[in-house]
């Protein structure tokens, strides 16, 4: 019988890597981290009053809306300016990050939900809870800019 307050080395659970601070992961891990929401390339507006920021339910140009995959992720800075590189330089500054965010989640030292993919081992499991955008998006190419405002949706900010 094991002497209480004495643990085998195989009872040690190791932590996941995703515990780590953000600016203590690899690239790769970096990479991982994101659950596929597709979120943070909706349209977004900055209301004059400066009082946050709005989300719209128009896609980037290059969202696939049905994986809420980047189509050119490699080159997605160069093809559209306004996408935000995301890293461990600038993770504390941005402040419109969706709160279902993996790396604002992590930021703010929170678990990741269960059904992020690296907790459900499943890349379905996000849309399956219903918190990518698959479903409920349009193409920017459908909306005129401005009427960008006609588009706002809160389902982002409140998590749902
Ligand atoms: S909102 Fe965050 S977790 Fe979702 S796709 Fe964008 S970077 Fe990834
Ligand atoms: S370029 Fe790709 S990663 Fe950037 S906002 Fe558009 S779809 Fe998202």
């Amino acid at each position: 019988m094991p002497t209480a307050g004495v643990f085998l080395l195989s009872d040690v659970v190791p932590e996941p890597w995703w515990h780590r601070p953000l600016d203590k992961l690899t690239r790769s891990e970096w990479e991982a981290l994101c659950d596929g929401c597709g979120r943070c390339c909706l349209a977004k507006i900055e209301p004059e009053d400066g009082e946050g920021v709005l989300f719209t339910r128009v896609a980037c140009r290059l969202l696939d809306t049905e994986t809420c995959r980047c189509l050119d992720y490699t080159h997605r800075l160069q093809a559209v300016p306004d996408c935000q590189d995301l890293n461990c330089d600038n993770i504390h500054e941005i402040d419109w990050l969706p709160s279902t965010c993996a790396y604002r989640l992590r930021r703010e030292g929170k678990p990741l939900p269960d059904w992020h993919p690296l907790l459900s081992g499943d890349g379905e499991s996000v849309h399956n809870a219903g918190i990518s955008v698959r479903g409920r998006v349009i193409g920017e190419h459908h909306v005129h800019p401005d009427g960008l405002e006609e588009h706002i949706v809160h389902w982002v900010e409140s998590g749902g």
